[in-house]
């Protein structure tokens, strides 16, 4: 019993919370700043925050993932950290040789008040920054948002700092990227070449946290948007922001700074939120959906009904990133299943708003919580209030499941215990296959495990 003190009685908190259902800021602007090609990571705050932020996506992708720190001390916390970060790009424009430096702030940093667009200004006037290198930065307080919205917030710098408008316009559709995999991320390179259209997709992980192993190490892998690519994101004809979290402010910013003209669609999660991608990709590009692609959903449909029958009426509990749950559910609906308690730590008007309008017809009575304490521990509240027959979330979730004896499907960020995790998509109409695969996978285990001698099945 892990979690012997998790108490049934569910009381209102207002200012604590138990095992957070998210993690900080710079986590997430560390992880999109990896999806531009040549790109090092520079974390403004302490070595601790930075050792933290670099372990956890190392043990998440299992991929040596480098970033630079500011290396804070006292002094720096005190007077400001000015004179470190200037002295770091210098180094690392020296020694690393990286094309851009994305900046990302920390608490302490935050709290000091540095401002890293002053500071990087005064390191380009210091001439401390090359002819044709970059840095770009962030502003990522931990002590409020997410792990997504520090992801959002570097996104955004991206399309801010480097799109340029040429009033040439191009023939190519911005994809930006929510927080995917870096499978996900090359899933919808896939599609969009399947079906013909030339996108930009940033940040764009693919080839960086899944490079292959070619006996040496390389310091900068081959994937990741590139600068040129970057910029001419201004002269698109169209953007699509993948998820209300965490890809439309990058989507946003485009608009505000090139007049990219955008829509907001759900990350291509499951069924229903593939068709609503793919159909948006092919109306801004002005091509058909071609037979192809028709005949992968058509695969997902086959699927879905064949296994319809041993998800019908399960409960489901779940928990992780707003952009990630919101499709995740509505799948889950689609499957026949019944997610009746969600949790995500980031906060957001829009995520219970959309969570009630998918579960609204199959599920009105749903326990559905987001921000800081919508956290684990309410969550293992509800789940002793009203069990259910399976747990989706990330590794944290193993604790639970272990204590409840519930069938667990690790999904999301971060997936510590497990290896290979990042390298199949989730989205896509393949994505979807190998979900439901999953899911299923687990819940007949259980079956099996529970099953009595005389009803113990070679045919399920
Ligand atoms: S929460 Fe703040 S202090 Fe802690 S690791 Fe994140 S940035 Fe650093």
């Amino acid at each position: 019993m892990l979690l012997r003190h998790t108490k049934t009685e569910v009381m209102e908190r207002e200012a604590l919370t138990i095992n957070p259902a998210k993690t900080c800021q710079p986590i997430g602007a560390m992880y999109a700043a990896l999806g531009i090609h040549g790109c090092l990571p520079h974390s403004h705050g302490s070595q601790g925050c930075c050792s933290y932020h670099r372990s956890t996506l190392t043990r998440h992708y299992k991929e040596p993932v480098m970033a630079a720190t500011s290396s804070f001390t006292e002094g720096a916390s005190v007077f400001g950290g000015q004179a470190n970060l200037v002295s770091a790009i210098d180094n690392i424009f020296t020694v690393y040789e990286p094309d851009v430096i994305a900046v990302h702030s920390t608490c302490l940093s935050e709290t000091i008040g540095d401002d890293l667009k002053q500071i990087s200004t005064k390191a380009k006037d210091d001439g401390k920054v090359p002819e044709g290198k970059y840095v770009i930065h962030a502003a990522t307080p931990s002590f409020v948002g997410s792990h997504v919205t520090g992801y959002a917030n570097m996104v955004q710098a991206m399309a801010e700092q480097f799109a340029e408008s040429t009033g040439n316009k191009l023939d190519q559709i911005n994809i930006v990227a929510g927080w995917m995999e870096p499978a996900d991320m090359r899933e919808i390179k896939r599609l969009a070449k399947e079906i013909g259209v030339k996108i930009q997709l940033f940040p764009d992980t693919s080839d960086v946290l899944d490079a292959p192993q070619i006996g040496k190490h390389v310091f900068y892998p081959k994937g990741g948007i590139s600068i040129p690519d970057l910029k001419s994101t201004g002269d698109s004809k169209y953007s699509i922001g993948l998820g209300c979290f965490s890809g439309e402010p990058g989507a946003i910013a485009l608009e505000k700074t090139c007049k990219v003209p955008f829509q907001t669609e759900d990350l291509p999660i499951g069924l229903r939120a593939t068709d609503r991608f793919l159909t948006a990709l092919a109306k801004a590009a002005g091509v058909k959906i071609p037979d192809s692609i028709t005949d992968e959903r058509g695969r997902l449909v086959d699927v879905m009904t064949d296994m319809e029958q041993y998800f019908d009426g399960k409960k489901v509990a779940l928990f992780g990133d707003p952009d990630q749950l919101i499709p995740l559910t509505e799948f889950l609906v689609d499957l026949n299943m019944k997610p009746v308690h969600i949790v995500s730590g980031t906060p957001g008007k829009r995520f219970e708003q959309r969570m009630q309008a998918i579960l609204s017809e199959t599920v009105p009575d749903a326990n559905i919580k987001n921000g800081p304490q919508a956290d684990m521990y309410l969550l293992h509240q509800w789940i002793k209030n009203e069990p259910v027959d399976l747990l989706i979330g990330n590794t944290y979730g193993k604790y639970i499941a272990r204590d409840e004896d519930i069938p667990f499907v690790r999904f999301g960020f971060p997936i510590l215990d497990r290896i290979g995790h990042s390298y199949f998509p989730s989205a896509g109409y393949m994505g979807g296959l190998r979900l439901a695969e999953k899911i299923l996978g687990v819940l007949m285990d259980r079956q099996d495990r529970d099953a009595p001698e005389e009803s113990f099945e070679l045919v399920m």
